[in-house]
């Protein structure tokens, strides 16, 4: 008698590609729920400041990623920031709406201490630089979620 798994010990193993498409709605929770809300009907973006910590985090989260503090003093923040980096893309996303190439930035808006990451848009991708000030465009019809932020483009004199 033959015991089983030897003779399949050495051989290569069987990959079988699949794709699942699962649909699912989850809460965002109270926080995230008044940050998307805030976008959808007042253009506004929020954050939640750390009493402990001093800083002001966005997009708001529950609880302090430094200090583990719980988090509930919500601040406006100004639609306006500075590109702190940026990456080009230059394949297709699963996100129909953007066609490479892109770029994608991390904006640390004013008034808050983390940074917020973002497409950018009405912009030259050769002259991108870090450090210059953006600002968030709406659109105008929002359903809220972050893609009611269209993109963030360049102040004007900021290139
Ligand atoms: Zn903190």
């Amino acid at each position: 008698m033959k015991k089983m798994g030897q003779e399949t010990a050495n051989k290569e193993p069987i990959v079988t590609p699949g794709w699942i498409i699962m649909p699912y709605r989850y809460s965002v929770g109270a926080l995230a729920s008044k940050f998307f809300v805030e976008l959808r009907d007042n253009k506004r973006i929020i954050g939640v400041r750390c009493s402990e910590c001093n800083r002001v985090i966005v997009p708001p989260r529950s609880v302090c990623n430094k200090c583990f503090r719980k988090l509930h003093e919500c601040v406006e923040l100004d639609c306006k920031g500075t590109l702190l980096t940026y990456t080009i893309v230059h394949y297709t996303p699963s996100c129909e709406w953007l066609k490479p190439p892109f770029a994608y930035g991390i904006i640390q808006l004013d008034g808050a201490d983390t940074g917020f990451t973002h497409v950018l848009g009405e912009v030259d991708l050769d002259n991108i630089r870090i450090g210059m000030r953006v600002e968030a465009m709406f659109k105008d019809k929002r359903q809220g979620n972050i893609l009611d932020i269209q993109y963030f483009r360049p102040l004007a004199g900021s290139l």
